[in-house]
């Protein structure tokens, strides 16, 4: 089956209605739960997958009326919520399917995610602006639960001075507030666009829905001696 990706549809929605369809194994081999439509975000693109709870409808046999959901991962048209307790997926699977549960998210771990893998997004873009060329996309988007990083397999990508100078533009740029939107490509199905501002990435994450909503963010580079790369970390300001 295809679980329908609400979170494209309104990724500030923290509570949804959905049913189990079946349980599976993740493709780590954890026991998680397909839904037919769910707002909680799978990892991928250089984001952590959503974590929160899931409430039945009724009490279900060793496991009772909720269980918690520790990752969210994809493989083709699935997404996986993984539960933290593996002997529940049995449980579960003789209900299937579940119709009537409510999703919560983790708000507090979705939001800095979106925040911080924005100005990720953003970043790149001061960088560019700043260097006044484009780059090429980052080799390795990753998102830690505090920090996000962009990896280029260029050595040397930008001098402390020009660095600093982008990361000021980019705090100023997020002081000042723009509208970020994403947008489904037209022509490759399942393919989506993130836009502010006259800047395009293609990106099928989540992100705030204004550049204001970040904050302020300290940002460091990391070019290692003797490394073909050069990394951008992006942590919000103590
Ligand atoms: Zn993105």
């Amino acid at each position: 089956m295809t679980s329908e990706p609400a979170f494209h549809d309104d990724a500030y929605a923290r509570t949804a209605s959905a049913t189990v369809a079946f349980v599976a194994a993740d493709p780590k081999g954890r026991p998680a739960l397909v839904l037919d439509r769910t707002i909680f975000h799978p990892q991928g693109g250089g984001q952590k997958g959503d974590r929160g709870r899931i409430a039945f409808p009724y009490e279900i046999d060793g496991l009772g009326a909720a269980a918690e959901i520790v990752d969210t991962t994809k493989k083709g048209g699935d997404i996986f919520h993984v539960l933290g307790d593996a002997e529940a997926g049995a449980a579960l699977m003789a209900h299937c399917p579940v119709e009537g549960c409510t999703l919560a998210l983790d708000w507090d771990f979705r939001h800095r995610q979106m925040r911080l893998h924005s100005a990720s997004h953003l970043l790149h873009c001061f960088i560019e602006r700043t260097l006044g060329r484009s780059l090429p996309p980052p080799s390795l988007s990753d998102q830690s639960a505090d920090a996000g990083v962009n990896r280029y397999d260029i050595a040397d990508l930008i001098g402390d001075d020009a660095f600093r100078q982008a990361a000021a533009a980019l705090n100023a740029f997020l002081a000042e507030g723009a509208a970020i939107t994403t947008y489904p490509d037209a022509d490759k199905p399942g393919y989506r666009w993130w836009a502010c501002e006259e800047w395009r990435i293609p990106c099928g994450g989540t992100h705030v829905a204004d550049a204001k909503e970040v904050g302020v963010v300290v940002a460091t580079v990391s070019r290692k001696k003797g490394r073909t790369t050069t990394s951008f970390t992006l942590r919000d300001a103590a």
